[in-house]
């Protein structure tokens, strides 16, 4: 689902964080929100699950005005670095929760459970606590209850922030595998540069609450329009 963010201003204790941001997510794709520490990456996204309401402007899920939502009533699939999985269910009642939450049938339940976690690769352990994971496989089982009731969007927080290198790689093709195959709009909040141009099909480049250039990452890296988008994407390994 098309999701457009119109005229967007958010401010902290009179700081401006974000100064009337225009964005629009395509139908699909999946998006890098890429910048410095602190440019205002994770309120957009708190903004879009609703866990922060915009001072200004208009929030569009399709043709849908969502702006005056709480975040229960939004469809929205969230990953942070921190996967927040619950440690005393396992990990089947972990994915089902959003659809728990929700009253769904029991067997609509195991249906979507067990077909998420074919998806996520992780069939094997719905039996298992949070505890008994590694962090990848709990990576995936945090992926799996985000998507489990096909969310409108896909939120995703620095997801791989906590994994170490040889891990990091492996899940970035792996989120970016089970994107495509769902075909579901997503937004990936990351500062690593590296990760912003492997996995997405867009990059939006921001810098102290403003989004400064937006284009596909070999556009960006071939046409950067400033020395700080430049600067941004100039040194990958
Ligand atoms: P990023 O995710 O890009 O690192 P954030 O969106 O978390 O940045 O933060 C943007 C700015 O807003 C920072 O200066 C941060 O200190 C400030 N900020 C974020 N959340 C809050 C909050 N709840 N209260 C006050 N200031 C905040
Ligand atoms: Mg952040």
């Amino acid at each position: 689902m098309q999701i457009s963010i119109r005229n967007f201003t958010k401010t902290f204790d009179a700081t401006t964080v974000i100064d009337d941001m225009n964005l629009t997510i395509r139908d699909g794709e999946m998006l890098a929100l890429l910048g410095p520490s602190g440019c205002g990456k994770s309120t957009t996204l708190f903004t879009i699950s609703g866990i922060h309401r915009m001072d200004k402007g208009q929030l569009m899920f399709g043709d849908r005005d969502v702006s005056g939502l709480p975040s229960q009533k939004r469809n929205v699939g969230v990953v942070f670095q921190n996967y927040a999985l619950y440690p005393h269910m396992n990990v089947f009642e972990n994915i089902a929760f959003p659809l728990t939450v929700r009253k769904d049938a029991k067997a609509d339940i195991d249906r979507e459970v067990r077909a998420i976690a074919a998806l996520t690769h992780i069939s094997e352990l719905l039996e298992r606590r949070p505890g008994q994971l590694s962090g990848g496989q709990q990576q995936r089982v945090a992926l799996a209850r985000a998507l489990v009731r096909k969310p409108d969007v896909l939120l995703l927080d620095e997801p791989l922030a906590n994994l170490d290198a040889k891990l990091r790689l492996e899940m970035r093709s792996e989120i970016r595998r089970i994107q495509l195959e769902t075909g579901i709009t997503a937004v990936l909040v990351t500062h690593d540069q590296v990760e912003a141009m492997s996995m997405c099909d867009r990059i939006a480049i921001m810098k102290k609450g403003e989004i400064v250039q937006i284009d596909t990452p070999a556009d960006m890296y071939s046409n950067p329009r400033t020395s700080f988008v430049a600067g941004f994407l100039g040194n990958p390994p």
